[in-house]
């Protein structure tokens, strides 16, 4: 099934592959924002950033935009697949060992490559550009995740399509990698802590970034710059001294003392 209806991409006439591509791509934002807006209502209580104003024509247009561009990545992606550049792996010659292990290395070169193209964009000479659009909202929402400028979609859609040209995947390994990246994202944008108490205790998850650790990314630009893990701002030294607190107080735990 999940086959077929990959095949039929290679197979269908252009625009028919791209309407599909399109279709899914409207599909996850609309899930994204309805998710989005029934877990910051669920965790009401655990605000991290400040209620944000109302919104504006602007976000609304630079959200459609977004979406826009992102379906003309996926639909370039097509093409390079069935150009040949893009490779997959033959289907029915791995295990689900290996779709786990593509998903795990999309995942960590990603979050890599991000952090450092985070940090770059960041850069004074380079931040008026493109990243400021992202920044001017300081009070994340779930659309906020949508709301990034023109150049900056089309960047980082140029990075997950180099990735995969240079390592060939499963199918199961790129839509896993996708559907975490979704999830990410929006928690990333919540605006509210959504994770337990608990969570900066656990061993292994309390370098899984968190709602806090990307809202705390919107309100001081100089921290924070990875996506999905902690591990390169701590290796880099640019995790927030406040990670901690801030957690703690929107979670409503008691702030611990060892990191
Ligand atoms: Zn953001
Ligand atoms: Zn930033």
């Amino acid at each position: 099934m999940l086959y077929d209806a990959v095949d039929s991409l290679q197979t269908l006439p252009l625009w028919q592959a791209a309407l599909w591509v399109t279709l899914a791509n409207v599909g996850m934002f609309i899930a994204a924002l309805g998710a989005g807006e029934l877990i910051t209502r669920r965790f009401s209580k655990n605000r991290i950033t400040p209620e944000p104003g109302p919104l504006t024509r602007h976000e609304k247009q630079l959200a459609a935009v977004c979406v826009v561009l992102n379906a003309l990545v996926a639909v370039a992606g097509v093409l390079l697949w069935r150009e040949g550049v893009i490779d997959l792996r033959p289907s029915g010659e791995y295990s689900t060992l290996t779709v786990l292990a593509d998903a795990a290395v999309l995942f960590v070169a990603m979050d890599f490559a991000m952090y450092v193209f985070h940090r770059v964009a960041h850069h004074p000479l380079l931040y008026p550009i493109a990243h400021r659009t992202h920044h001017v909202y300081e009070s994340p929402r779930p659309l906020t995740l949508f709301v990034l400028n023109p150049i900056e979609v089309l960047g980082f859609g140029a990075l997950w399509l180099v990735l995969l040209v240079l390592y060939t995947a499963s199918i199961e390994g790129i839509l896993a990698y996708l559907a975490f990246n979704l999830a990410f994202g929006l928690v990333a944008h919540l605006g509210v802590e959504p994770a337990p108490k608990l969570w900066l205790r656990l061993p292994l998850l309390r370098y899984v970034s968190t709602s806090t650790f990307h809202a705390e990314h919107h309100m001081d630009r100089f921290h924070n710059f990875g996506f999905y893990l902690l591990v390169w701002d701590r290796l880099f030294g640019t995790l927030s001294p406040d990670y901690l607190a801030d957690f703690s107080q929107a979670t409503g735990a008691i702030p611990a003392t060892a990191r």
